[in-house]
């Protein structure tokens, strides 16, 4: 079966789609993406996710006029097109195409917008939770508006190869004061010796995961006492339980920091009961 892709207003083969040389994305990183995950045709965390897309539009002054509804109508296309229920959907908006020259282009721009769907392996996944996962640390060589869900991910993609290099699924990163701020795709996440869930305050250090939001939600509903502060990967070794959070690890039992086995080595309760409440809520 064909794949296809959309490109600006319409729909393409996916070898096929492609974008202008000149697109300020490839040029700059001048764009943002969001990603959402697909269960049964339906979007987790719909809302949360345009809401953040519209933001960082906002904070890096991209003029983009398109309705939420018009997007979600086209994402919906593109599933339809591309026989997916259940995958992940990528879409990122450029400030569009202009000879090259740093600053924003003087004339009005249509922005770029591509989407892009493919299937997830959600039982991968399911089986990857029953076990748990490794993370390694690795220093936060980031920029300061780590807010904005920019495509500038060169930092985050050094860090994650260097955790596949060394057969972990995830790298932490941590700041110049040796406190952990998320991991190179996810939030991070530990449960403390009194059962309290710990994860890094929302500021321009980390992406507001919307994966975050909701578990802080499950977790306020469950009366599960949560503390929002930074941790060191210290704390994080001798801490009962750990976690990731994102849009297609929903909640990711850890089991290893660097060389530390968390707690006994297998899932924390707390962080599967999180997993299984988050599936069931959406
Ligand atoms: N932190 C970073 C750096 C990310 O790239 C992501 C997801 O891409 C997350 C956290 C988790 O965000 P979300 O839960 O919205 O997927």
């Amino acid at each position: 079966m064909s794949r296809f892709a959309y490109v600006n207003s319409g729909f393409l083969p996916h070898r096929d789609a492609c974008v202008h040389i000149e697109d300020r994305g490839f040029q700059f990183g001048d764009a943002v993406y969001e990603v959402w995950g697909v269960r049964d045709g339906h979007l987790l965390d719909e809302q949360g996710h345009f809401d953040r897309l519209y933001r960082s539009l906002d904070q890096l002054d991209i003029l983009f006029e398109r309705s939420q509804y018009s997007l979600l109508v086209t994402i919906h296309e593109l599933l339809r097109r591309n026989r997916i229920r259940n995958g992940l959907v990528y879409l990122q908006i450029s400030r569009g195409v202009a000879p090259r020259d740093h600053a924003f282009p003087q004339a009005n721009i249509a922005p770029t917008v591509v989407l892009t769907a493919k299937r997830f392996n959600f039982d991968a996944a399911a089986q990857r939770a029953e076990h748990g996962i490794r993370v390694i640390t690795q220093d936060d060589e980031r920029w300061d508006r780590c807010d904005i869900k920019s495509v500038n991910l060169l930092p985050n993609v050094l860090a994650k190869q260097a955790a596949r290099e060394e057969g972990a699924y995830e790298a932490w990163l941590v700041d110049g004061s040796g406190l952990v701020t998320e991991g190179s795709s996810t939030t991070a996440w530990i449960v403390s010796r009194d059962g309290e869930l710990i994860t890094r305050p929302l500021d321009n250090h980390i992406l507001p995961g919307i994966t975050r939001k909701t578990v802080i939600a499950i977790a306020k509903s469950m009366s599960i006492p949560l503390v929002e502060r930074a941790f060191s990967p210290e704390e994080a070794h001798s801490s009962r339980e750990a976690f990731i959070t994102s849009a297609s690890s929903f909640v990711m039992p850890v089991v290893q920091i660097d060389d530390k086995i968390i707690a006994n080595g297998t899932p924390g309760s707390l962080s599967l009961s999180l997993r299984n409440e988050y599936l069931r809520a959406q």
